[in-house]
């Protein structure tokens, strides 16, 4: 048989994704690995899928860059928060999930061997997105326990010849919100530079008081050179539909819609139409899911405090990292690796989790990730559970 391609022998599966599927086939587990909501999206979406599960003309092919419709919803949403009129012809292209946007953004700007900047730790998709777009991530570490960046070092990362900055901002999976003053930085350095900047903002309305949003694309100097990766997954709670999008300046765009033509044709036309229901929805849902998180997030907590393990605490999105070192320092769980621990821990309580070390560039072994898109109720047997690991300490 012919051999497979270099590439395709340099990353492995995902491994948040290979949790799913080992908690899946592990009976009664809860699934905390895999960030994705166990409720339903709005009705309105719901109401919108049924009609356009109708005949019609959308279940054909819709535009390559996106359906008209929803390109139209991005850029109205956007403008405002960008402070700039948003072109929904040239300045949109409608993916399918962030995952596409972000990999077609990566294609579109790198050469193969072009120097990308990666915080660390950082969303398991970027290894994979710098190795197929030929890019060589150069990593700047964000610091726990703010998960802070050194600006010094940043600078360093940038004086060799970067051609882009990844910022996920909330950050997967450290929960870290970029201040507006942060962001101001990043964009002066990718001026300075000149570099583009790579927004990932799939968690923006999954934010935590006193912690704000601040949209990259709509710092002074930002445009030209910023661009928007989002996704509709988190903020619908549809993450099976695959509908993401890009918003860059019309050059970019220009690219990014030539590569998504070639890589998907399109994004699920029915589904393209269902979701415009959602951006209808407007201000007070975006609100109401914010509340939703936040109180997801206390419960979740405090179940982690009565277990007793050592946590960060998320300024957003939906993920929290558990320092496991106090286990892997008793005798038992000598020369463990964070995914036998995660192996284990599925199988001893029934609570599936990511190994941290998907995360950060080096070896860091000593933290799993967890998330609390879940009901309540599942929350708080899942902390329940998690007591259980206490009699191994
Ligand atoms: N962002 C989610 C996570 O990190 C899931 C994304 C995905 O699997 N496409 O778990």
């Amino acid at each position: 048989m012919p051999e497979l391609s270099k590439r395709v022998g340099t990353f492995t599966d995902s491994v948040i994704r290979r949790m799913t599927r080992i908690s899946d086939s592990t009976p009664g587990s809860i699934n905390l690995s895999q960030g994705f909501p166990d409720f339903d999206p709005p009705k309105e979406i719901l109401e919108a899928l049924k009609k356009n599960a109708e005949g019609g003309p959308q279940h054909q092919y819709s535009i390559t860059f996106g359906a008209e419709n929803i390109r139209k919803c991005v850029a109205e949403k956007y403008s405002p928060l960008f402070g700039r009129e948003i072109d929904p012809d040239k300045e949109v292209v409608i993916t399918c999930g962030s995952t596409e946007a972000m990999m077609a953004s990566m294609m579109t700007v790198c050469n193969p061997g072009d120097n990308v900047i990666v915080f660390s730790p950082f969303y398991e998709n970027y290894g994979a997105d710098a190795i197929l777009s030929g890019a060589n991530p150069i990593y700047v570490d964000l610091v726990p326990p703010a998960f802070s960046f050194d600006k010094e070092k940043l600078e360093e990362a940038f004086k060799n010849n970067v051609k882009a900055i990844i910022v996920c901002n909330p950050s997967n999976p450290c929960g870290k919100v970029f201040t507006k003053k942060e962001l101001e930085f990043i964009v002066g350095l990718a001026v300075k530079y000149d570099a583009f900047v790579i927004t990932d903002e799939v968690y923006e309305h999954i934010i935590f008081a006193p912690h704000e949003h601040t949209y990259c694309a709509s710092l002074p100097s930002a445009w030209g050179r910023v661009i928007t990766c989002n996704s509709l997954s988190k903020t619908f709670s549809i993450t099976g539909w695959r509908i993401g999008f890009a918003i860059a300046p019309e050059n970019v765009a220009e690219g990014i819609k030539k590569v998504h033509d070639f890589l998907t044709v399109g994004a699920a036309a029915p589904l393209q139409e269902a979701v415009c229901a959602g951006f209808k929805l407007g201000e007070p849902y975006y609100k109401s899911l914010q509340a939703l998180y936040t109180k997801k997030k206390a419960v979740f907590l405090e179940g982690l405090d009565k277990a007793g393990l050592k946590h960060n605490d998320p300024e957003g999105a939906y993920f929290v990292l558990v320092d496991i070192s106090p286990f892997l320092e008793k005798p038992m769980f000598k020369g463990w690796s964070d995914l036998d621990f995660c192996s284990w821990m599925i199988k001893t309580v029934g609570v599936a989790a990511v190994p941290g070390s998907s995360f950060f560039k080096d070896g860091t072994n000593n933290y799993i990730r967890l998330h609390f898109a879940r009901s309540e109720e599942s929350l708080r047997e899942a902390t329940n559970r998690l007591m259980g690991l206490n009699k191994y300490l």
